[in-house]
């Protein structure tokens, strides 16, 4: 098969700037060394330009998972700039094509079926069909002025934020280029090997906990350097919500900078899908994962037909307990909110609050039984029933 031709201008970067930053950066270091002043600076552009791509071309322009204050697009759009991974419109479009094309070779511009090295940046190197420039997904982007601003100005808003920026941090430390070095070239190759980390990492590497429709993976030790991105299967699954890691522990700093951002009215509409439909769409796959081990070592389980019974009895209590759950919440809810109106009288608002708390306990309970199931699921060979 003929090969896309090279685009040229993105080999040489992104070859040189890797290449300039593993001799340069070490040289600087050792006859002249870095001060606190400039690994200050190194972090901090580092989780502008991450948060600027997650928080900014991700979440918000990519999947409009929440709405922002022009200010903080306008802050986003230069650190996407400092990020140097085109401009918004362009990284948008492309990764909504993502979305609708995951793992089609022809048309998901970063397809994981076409192995790591073209998902991470292979993808970028080259003038191929499935990256070509088409706005016409992104129409909703093209109205938003921040955007078509530094897509007018993005050449000079890259010179600004990875030289001029740099360079003046520099001057104000007395070493411009201890800090172009690293706030500049080093930040900046680093950066972008990050972000580039989820589409390639993140679709191989994994549990595929929601959903196995793509290839998307949650992978949480990534999370830790995505700024929470690394939960992938989620967000596959449920593109539109502004978290990527939905439980309150997973690792997903950008979700925390969104929350912060909308306490102090920087942020709204922040969206989130009902507990209730991640549960199920959780609980459905663990379900199907059962069932095919299950199908597997069927002829060397003893009792199967009792393990079987087992299994499917729990998956539908389980399901019972969800519905149960999500139905006594919302009553509650309700009842809760129509405080102020005193629609509901004070008994009948705690029996209510008192029915969701039991139908919580009772699927806690519930959900401890299929945990056991399931762990008991790959030694059930040979096993009593
Ligand atoms: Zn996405
Ligand atoms: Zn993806």
């Amino acid at each position: 098969m003929q090969k896309a031709p090279l685009n040229w201008t993105n080999t040489l970067l992104f070859t040189l700037t890797p290449l300039a930053a593993l001799t340069l950066v070490p040289w600087y270091g050792l006859t002249h060394g870095y001060d606190t002043y400039e690994v200050v600076v190194f972090i901090l552009l580092m989780g502008y330009c991450g948060v600027s791509i997650t928080a900014g071309y991700h979440r918000l322009w990519s999947h409009k998972s929440y709405k922002a204050h022009p200010f903080v697009r306008f802050v986003f759009a230069l650190g996407g700039a400092c990020a140097l991974q085109n401009d918004v419109l362009h990284w948008a479009s492309d990764h909504r094509r993502h979305h609708a094309h995951v793992d089609n070779n022809d048309k998901d511009p970063y397809s994981a079926g076409l192995g790591f090295w073209y998902s991470h940046m292979g993808w970028i190197l080259r003038h191929y069909e499935s990256g070509k420039e088409d706005f016409s997904n992104a129409k909703d982007l093209q109205k938003d002025p921040i955007v078509m601003w530094q897509h007018r100005h993005y050449l000079s808003l890259v010179l600004l934020m990875n030289i001029a920026l740099p360079a003046f941090l520099g001057w104000l430390n007395g070493d411009i280029l201890g800090c172009l070095l690293l706030g500049g070239l080093l930040r900046l190759v680093l950066s972008q090997h990050v972000t580039w980390l989820i589409n390639s990492v993140a679709h191989i590497w994994g549990r595929q906990t929601y959903s196995d429709a793509s290839s998307a993976r949650d992978n949480p030790l990534l999370a830790l350097f995505t700024y929470g991105e690394g939960y992938h299967n989620f967000h596959h699954t449920f593109q539109w919500d502004y978290r990527n890691g939905v439980r309150w522990w997973h690792f997903d700093p950008t979700k925390w900078f969104i929350n912060v951002c909308a306490r102090v009215g920087l942020a709204s509409d922040l969206k989130r899908c009902s507990p209730i439909v991640i549960e199920s769409a959780r609980l459905d796959m663990q379900y199907q994962r059962a069932a095919q081990s299950f199908n597997a070592l069927e002829g060397m389980i003893h009792n199967a037909e009792v393990w079987r019974a087992r299994l499917e009895t729990e998956y539908e209590q389980c399901k019972a307990a969800l519905q149960e759950w999500a139905r006594h919440q919302q009553r509650w809810y309700e009842a809760k909110s129509t405080q102020l109106h005193e629609k509901w009288s004070h008994f009948e608002q705690l029996k209510l609050r008192d029915s969701y708390r039991e139908a919580r306990y009772r699927l806690k309970l519930q959900k401890q039984r299929w945990e056991a199931l399931m762990q008991s699921m790959p030694a059930l060979a040979g096993a009593p029933a």
